[in-house]
């Protein structure tokens, strides 16, 4: 067994588990209906490791929209699909401000970067197809081959994103204006709430992660998702940008490239060591998981994974 995956084996998740259970701060999001009706006392913690194994707490079977963790792979898929119009039309600077923020690169009309809706916005029309069911086919192959397994949309969260979605709208009126996005408004919101609506388990999540982390290859399946470039790529957007406003801290105290997201996950990909996913609704202020941020970090020390580490041997 190699070091990282025997100090793994040794990590009692379940206690981790309940001692996250202890704290109650956060809230849970409202912005739709099956957000709001989320149990707060969720709370998953999982592993995926080099060999495929998958280490994990309780509750980390229960299925939830994956909403913005999602844009990771999304932007890879992009990436790989059409790299030269992802970087003409999306920048990848930290914009130090929330995740649905009225905002575009200033001068150019792009999108910030591709873990903010704006970059998202742009990325989920920016993949192969010719038709909003062309490309959330296409994402949600693209998905499965991260998870590993066969992954599916819940039209009800479809529903509720777009009927909610008013600011994703509007940043998709300012970025067609600019000339960013290239297909029609309606077509481009309804593009990025399937791909924020497809469900996966805290387990799912965790191999998603770690097919980041090991190069774009998965780890159970030995199959590719995507080039080894790409993955770096996504990597090291999602270090900078990954966690929004919180960005700077999250890097500092965790140090792993993560993305967060408003169902109470976040997946958290560390470069040849392991994915991991927690997930527990109630969020803090910047729309993190609030004991799924601890927990990161708890994983992050005991485990020795923060990248920039001087301590590993
Ligand atoms: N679907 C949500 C939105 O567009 C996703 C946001 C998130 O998870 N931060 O507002």
């Amino acid at each position: 067994m190699t070091d990282i995956a025997d100090a793994a084996s040794r990590l009692d998740l379940d206690a981790l588990r309940l001692r996250l259970l202890e704290r109650d701060e956060g809230k849970v999001n409202e912005s739709i209906p099956e957000l709001a009706n989320a149990d707060p006392g969720v709370c998953g913690i999982a592993l995926a490791l080099r060999d495929g194994q998958v280490l994990s707490s309780e509750d980390t079977d229960v299925e939830y929209s994956i909403q913005s963790a999602v844009k990771p792979f999304v932007y890879a898929l992009a990436l790989a699909d059409d790299a030269d119009r992802v970087h003409d039309a999306v920048g990848i600077e930290p914009t130090g401000e929330a995740f649905d923020a009225i905002r575009l690169e200033s001068g150019s009309g792009r999108a910030p970067n591709p873990m903010v809706n704006a970059g998202a916005l742009l990325t989920a029309s920016f993949v192969r197809g010719s038709s909003i069911e062309e490309r959330a086919q296409r994402i949600l192959d693209g998905l499965g081959l991260f998870a590993g397994q066969d992954l599916r949309i819940d039209d009800s969260v479809v529903e509720s994103e777009q009927k909610h979605g008013d600011r994703n709208h509007a940043l998709a009126h300012l970025m067609r204006s600019e000339g960013t996005l290239q297909i029609p408004v309606d077509d481009a919101v309804a593009g990025y709430a399937r791909s924020c609506s497809v469900l996966v388990t805290t387990k799912q999540l965790a191999v998603m992660g770690a097919t980041l982390a090991f190069g774009g290859v998965n780890p159970m399946t030995g199959r590719r998702a995507v080039s080894e470039d790409i993955a770096r790529d996504v990597m090291s957007v999602m270090a900078t940008c990954g966690v929004y406003d919180g960005s700077g801290t999250w890097f500092r105290r965790v140090g792993v490239p993560a993305k967060s997201s408003v169902s109470g996950a976040i997946v958290l990909s560390a470069p040849q060591l392991l994915g991991a996913a927690v997930h527990s609704p109630p969020l803090d202020p910047q729309g993190t998981s609030a004991r799924g941020a601890v927990g990161a970090e708890v994983l992050s020390d005991e485990l020795d994974l923060h990248v920039l580490s001087t301590s590993r041997s």
